[in-house]
C-alpha cells in the first residue's frame, strides 16, 4: 500500500465528509426526553422475548464531533447541538421507567421489568464520560438493577471508551448481564480507515478492550458492517466474514452484521444519490451468514445478528420533528434490498431468523425470477485498482 495514495484518499474522504456534515441544520431537542422508546421481537436465552430499545437524546459521538465521524452513520443529526447534563440523562430514563414519556394508553400499562432484554443507546459511546457523565452512567445502572424482569442491558461504545474505571462504577452498582456493542466493521485496515472512515487504525485497542470488559463480566457484542462505500458487493461479502469470523476468535460473544442502510446527510447517501453506491443486495446478507456458519466449527450455536431487521412498535418518539424540519433523525431512508418482488420476503426471512437464530430459514428462500441472475452479475464485478485509487478517482 502506498502511503502518499492513503493518505491522499483519508484526505479526501474527510473533505467529503465535511462538506456533507456542514449542510446540516440547526438541531433543537427537549433534552429531557429520550429520542425513542420501542418494543421489538429478539432471541434471548433459547426464547423470542420483548426487547425494549430506549434511544437517549445525547450528546453525540465524539469521533462526528471531531473528524466527521463514520461514512454510512449521521446518528449525530439526532443529537443535542449542546452537551446534554447528567441531570437530563437521569431524568429521561426517569421518564422511561414511569411510563409518562409514552404515548397514550401505554403509560398506564407499562412496566419495564416485562421486558428482559434492555437497550440503552445514545447514538454514540456509553462509555465515553464527555458524552455521558459518569454520575449519569452510576445512577442510571443503579435503577436497571432494582428492575428484576430486565435480565440484560445492551449499551454501545467505541473501544478507546473502555476502561477500567467506567467499567469498575458500573460493576459497583450492578452485577447483571451487560453487553456492550463495539463498532469493528472491518478487520481490513484500507476498508475500515478509508471506506468507514472509523478512526480506529490499531486493532490492539479492539482486542485491549475485549480483555478487559471479559475482566469485569461484560459481553461483548461486535458491530460489523455490510458494505461501505467503494467496494464491490462480493468484496463487501468477503470483508463482513472474514470480518466476523476476526471477531469470534478474538473472544467476543456475539456479532451483528449491520448492512449498510442510507441515512441522510452520510457520505453513503450522498455516494447513492449522485448514482455511485447501491446497498447490499439481500441475497448478499444471506451470503454472508452463510460463510460465517461455513468458516467457524460448532457454528450452531453462534451468536449472530442482522442489525435493522427486527418489527419494532413505537412507544415514543420524535420522529420527523427536528427544529420544524420533517424529517426523521434517527432512521434510515433505505435499507438493503433486492428488488420490489422479493425484497418484503426475504425482510420476513431475515426477522424471523432474528427471532429464533434458525439459519435456515434464510437458506431455504427460493431464487427471484426478476433479480437473482441480477445479483449473480453484481457478484461479478471486479475492480482491480487499490481501494486509495477507486476513492481519489472518485472524490477529487
Ligand atoms: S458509527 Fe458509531 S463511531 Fe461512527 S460516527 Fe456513528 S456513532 Fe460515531
Ligand atoms: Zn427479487
Amino acid at each position: 500500500m502506498s502511503k502518499t495514495e492513503f493518505r491522499l484518499a483519508l484526505r479526501l474522504v474527510e473533505e467529503r465528509l465535511k462538506k456533507i456534515r456542514d449542510k446540516v441544520p440547526p438541531r433543537k431537542f427537549n433534552t429531557k426526553k429520550p429520542a425513542e422508546v420501542e418494543i421489538n421481537k429478539f432471541w434471548y436465552d433459547g426464547k423470542t422475548v420483548d426487547r425494549i430499545m430506549v434511544v437517549l437524546r445525547s450528546t453525540g459521538c465524539s469521533h462526528y464531533k471531531t473528524n466527521h465521524g463514520c461514512s454510512m452513520c449521521a446518528h449525530y443529526d439526532g443529537t443535542a447541538e449542546s452537551p446534554v447534563s447528567a441531570e437530563d440523562y437521569i431524568s429521561q430514563w426517569g421518564s422511561v421507567i414511569n411510563g409518562t414519556v409514552l404515548i397514550g394508553d401505554k403509560s398506564q400499562e407499562f412496566d419495564i421489568n416485562q421486558f428482559p432484554v434492555l437497550c440503552l443507546y445514545n447514538l454514540g459511546s456509553f462509555l465515553n464520560p464527555d458524552e455521558v457523565p459518569n454520575q449519569a452512567v452510576q445512577e442510571i445502572f443503579a435503577s436497571i438493577a432494582q428492575f428484576k424482569g430486565i435480565k440484560k442491558v445492551i449499551i454501545e461504545s467505541r473501544a478507546e471508551y473502555v476502561t477500567r474505571e467506567v467499567l469498575e462504577q458500573i460493576r459497583q452498582v450492578n452485577p447483571g448481564i451487560i453487553e456492550v456493542g463495539l463498532g469493528l466493521e472491518s478487520v481490513n485496515t484500507e476498508v475500515r480507515e478509508l471506506c468507514h472512515h472509523k478512526n480506529f487504525p490499531d486493532l490492539d485497542l479492539f482486542h485491549s478492550a475485549v480483555q478487559l470488559l471479559h475482566e469485569y463480566n461484560f459481553r461483548i457484542l461486535a458491530y460489523v458492517n455490510q458494505k461501505p462505500p467503494f467496494l464491490t458487493e462480493s468484496e463487501a461479502i468477503e470483508d463482513a466474514i472474514a470480518t466476523s469470523v476476526f471477531a469470534y476468535q478474538s473472544g467476543v460473544d456475539a456479532v451483528s452484521i449491520e448492512p449498510t442502510s442510507l441515512q441522510a446527510n452520510s457520505l453513503t447517501d450522498h455516494l447513492y444519490q449522485m448514482g455511485l453506491y447501491r446497498v447490499p443486495w439481500l441475497w448478499s446478507v444471506i451470503e454472508t451468514v452463510r460463510g460465517i456458519h461455513h468458516r467457524i466449527k460448532n457454528a450452531d450455536n453462534l451468536d449472530l445478528r442482522l442489525g435493522g431487521y427486527f418489527d419494532e412498535e413505537i412507544l415514543s418518539g420524535s420522529q420527523g420533528v427536528a427544529s420544524g424540519v420533517p424529517r426523521n433523525e434517527l432512521f434510515p431512508h433505505t435499507t438493503s434490498g433486492n428488488c420490489n418482488n422479493c425484497t418484503e420476503r426475504v425482510i420476513e426471512a431475515i426477522k424471523e431468523f432474528n427471532r429464533t437464530y434458525d439459519s435456515t430459514i434464510l437458506y431455504s428462500q427460493g431464487k427471484c425470477e426478476y433479480c437473482s441472475l441480477v445479483w449473480q452479475e453484481a457478484l461479478k464485478v471486479s475492480d482491480s485498482r487499490t481501494i486509495p485509487r477507486r476513492i481519489i478517482d472518485l472524490l477529487s
